[in-house]
């Protein structure tokens, strides 16, 4: 019987290969950029076009390869980096599986320039899909230069797979940023689409940290130092006040490679410990040196995850080095009146429950005798610091409150509770019809309109058949919701022109979102200014969200859009109204005056969909008196 085992060519071999090391545009530009630091470059141009997809180039100054080694490099396990398996706990370069460039080379159109500074001339090589087309002598820069071109053009399957431009440039962005954070001392320039993104000068720690984050980072930062035998700890943590939403601005560092490790994340959680709100993430760049014999690095072919010798005593050295740090610079959490209160979160309304919210709403005001009215529901009296977040609880109440038709007492709008579901829409109201025609039903008894509130949490109310109990922050967040999906889709919203435009200060990751969404976001009444580098400027607002409101708004935006922004508009106009109501929604533990509840409860009802959140959870359920006689006749 003959045999049937058979090396792969190469070619296949390597492809296969490809599929570890190469699943996008952003790994191209980590291995490459990769090559150029342990080549010892101390100037490195990153060039990219449509997100990677067409051409990801790396320039460096670093040390260049011979004809021999140029040619070499493409091959599988080709590598200068280790000559022994010994070598693996000694290494101090980031390459060494001598896989990258003979995985890249498999896929893509690529077409690599080198010279030695010993050497007057380099070597030119093109190699598409494995195969090469050509090599030369040429006059060229002292060091290489990589061009990858067409990724994936050989498996389509591969290429369809990648996601929108906006993402993968948003990967790309990532492993720059993890590169030119790791390296402070080179000079890093980066091209997107022929405009530069970066150019970051060669600099300290604390200096590139601030160049890739934004303008505003430096004052956040608390430096973190820490040297015993087995780690140096080097870095900064963000003041506990800074803390965000998303899980974006966390680094560590292993010997000068960005790593990923849950284990020291929840060390440094565990430093802050009680000095964040539920929920929030500091900012974090700590860069570890440990010696190189006691960690793996080989146990993921993209090297971000490694393993240590010691776990256990380095979480406990980063958790107090961190405390310390926190400690000794004072930023435990103090009441500092002083304080930006764009930065404050909504996380302490609960604790200001002594200021209670008021409202006033105007009963004759008909919105739809006159669009431009809008101003004309009143508004609290806002005062500035972090009593304002309260009052806007209560704007977002006069907002809803003038569709609620203010003649529809609540109880008529329970009679529907009782047959299926309610016919009206909130955007109906404006038809006499369909309200009287609940008011005139004959079999509406009348009831109590008292609501009561309990626990901060649910609003309960008798209703005919027995007693309905709304849970006010889900309500909130369908009024909330559908007024907004309303304004964007189908209103041109009304705007709040400010006084003095708002400047928000947002990474570069970030403003390439606040870019996308920019369109979206002017239809619900946003008005933006022409954008810097590094913040955006707010010249009007909409009616319904307070000043202090608008940084809250867009960093849950942000939050909420870290998987890439949604292709359609219809899809992006959904995530944006689903994000505003839920930062702006009355939360749980906030105190509610009746006039409050009412509104509440009516605005519910007169929802298209009343019956769930926008995140598909229950907003209400009744309880009929049988039911509660049959717990009594237990
Ligand atoms: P590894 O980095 O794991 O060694 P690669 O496939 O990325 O494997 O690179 C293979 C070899 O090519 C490297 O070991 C190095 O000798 C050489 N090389 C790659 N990029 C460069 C560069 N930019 N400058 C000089 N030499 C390079
Ligand atoms: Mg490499």
């Amino acid at each position: 019987m003959s045999s049937i085992i058979q090396l792969l060519p190469d070619h296949v071999a390597n492809q296969i290969a490809a599929g570890e090391v190469v699943q996008r545009p952003a790994s191209v530009v980590k291995e490459l950029l990769e090559n150029a630091v342990d080549a010892g470059a101390t100037d490195i141009k990153l060039i990219i076009k449509d997100a990677g997809k067409s051409l990801v180039q790396v320039i460096d100054n670093g040390k260049g390869m011979s004809v021999t080694d140029a040619r070499l490099c493409f091959e599988r396990h080709a590598t200068s980096k280790i000559r022994q398996a010994e070598d693996l706990f000694s290494l101090c370069t980031k390459g060494f599986r001598g896989e990258a460039l003979a995985s890249i080379a498999a896929i893509a159109h690529m077409e690599m320039k080198t010279r030695q500074d010993q050497e007057e001339l380099g070597t030119h090589i093109i190699i598409e899909g494995s195969k090469f087309i050509s090599q030369e002598v040429a006059v060229l820069p002292k060091g290489t230069s990589f061009a990858v071109k067409n990724l994936f053009f050989n498996i389509p399957a591969r290429r369809n797979f990648l996601k929108s431009d906006t993402v993968e440039f948003r990967h790309v962005m990532d492993e720059f940023q993890r590169v030119a954070l790791a390296h402070p001392n080179i000079h890093f320039v980066f091209y997107h689409n022929g405009s530069e993104m970066y150019n970051l000068p060669a600099a300290g720690y604390r200096q590139r940290i601030v160049g890739i984050m934004s303008g505003k980072t430096n004052e956040k930062l608390v430096p973190v130092n820490e040297d015993t035998e087995i780690i140096n700890v080097q870095g900064f943590v963000c003041k506990p006040e800074f803390a965000k939403k998303s899980r974006g601005e966390q680094f560590f560092f292993v010997n000068d490679r960005f790593i990923k490790s849950g284990y020291l994340h929840h060390a440094v959680m565990a430093a802050y410990e009680g000095l964040l709100k539920e929920g929030a993430q500091p900012s974090y760049f700590l860069y570890l040196q440990v010696p190189p014999n006691t960690i793996d690095i080989n146990i993921h072919p993209t090297k971000t995850e490694i393993k240590f010798d010691d776990e256990q005593a380095l979480y406990a050295i980063l958790r107090a080095a961190i405390k310390h740090s926190l400690g000794q610079f004072n930023v435990a959490p103090v009441l500092d009146f002083d304080r930006d209160a764009n930065l404050d979160t909504p996380y302490h309304y609960k604790d200001l429950a002594a200021e209670t919210p008021t409202i006033q709403v105007d009963g004759t005001f008909n919105p739809f005798t006159d669009d431009k009215t809008n101003q004309h529901y009143s508004k609290v009296t806002s005062g500035s610091g972090s009593g304002s977040g309260f009052s806007s609880g209560s704007n977002s109440y006069s907002g809803y409150s003038k569709r609620v038709e203010p003649s529809a007492s609540w109880e008529s709008l329970y009679v529907g509770l009782e047959t299926e579901s309610i016919e009206s829409s909130p955007f109906s109201f404006e038809n006499e019809e369909v309200t009287s025609s609940l008011f005139n039903d004959d079999e509406v008894e009348q009831v109590s309109q008292k609501t009561y509130q309990i626990h901060k949490k649910y609003i309960v109310s008798p209703i005919k058949s027995g007693m309905v109990i709304v849970d006010q922050q889900r309500a909130h967040q369908r009024i909330l919701y559908e007024q907004f999906l309303l304004n964007m889709t189908v209103n041109q919203a009304a705007s709040q022109q400010l006084l003095f435009p708002l400047n928000l200060f947002y990474s570069s990751d970030e403003m390439t979102l606040i870019e996308e969404l920019k369109a979206s976001l002017e239809t619900t009444g946003f008005v933006f200014e022409d954008a810097q580098t590094d913040h955006i400027v707010i010249s009007g607002i909409p009616v319904n969200i307070t000043e202090s409101e608008v940084s809250i708004v867009i960093e849950q935006l942000l939050s909420d859009l870290q998987d890439g922004i949604p292709a359609s508009s219809y899809s992006q106009n959904d995530t944006i109204a689903k994000s505003m109501a839920k930062s702006l929604a009355v939360k749980t533990g906030s105190y509610l005056t009746e006039k409050e509840q009412d509104n509440l409860v009516n605005g519910l009802f007169a929802c298209k969909d009343p019956n769930i959140s926008p995140f598909q959870k229950p907003t209400f359920i009744t309880m009929r008196v049988e039911d509660i006689d049959k717990k009594f006749a237990l």
